[in-house]
């Protein structure tokens, strides 16, 4: 799984960060999201999932691997 985060779009909701703290953080300076790990665990697929359904801006997104 490939995560991608776009800073441009974000508007600092923090629904990432609580959906999955290991992958996603967010900047003390501007409140926006920061990816902590573009190619996670497989054990936080569900949490990265999670987070880019609740995120409200739409900056969230995954791809998964081939094959
Ligand atoms: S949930 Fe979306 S809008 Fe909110 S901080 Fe994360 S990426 Fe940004």
């Amino acid at each position: 799984m490939r995560v991608n985060a776009d800073r441009d779009v974000c508007i600092g909701s923090g629904q990432c960060v609580l959906s999955e703290p290991r992958v996603f953080d967010q900047s003390d300076e501007d409140g926006l999201v920061l990816l902590l790990a573009a190619d996670p665990p497989a054990d936080t697929a569900e949490g990265v999932r999670r987070a880019v359904t609740l995120c409200p801006s739409g900056a969230l997104s995954v791809e998964d691997d081939e094959g």
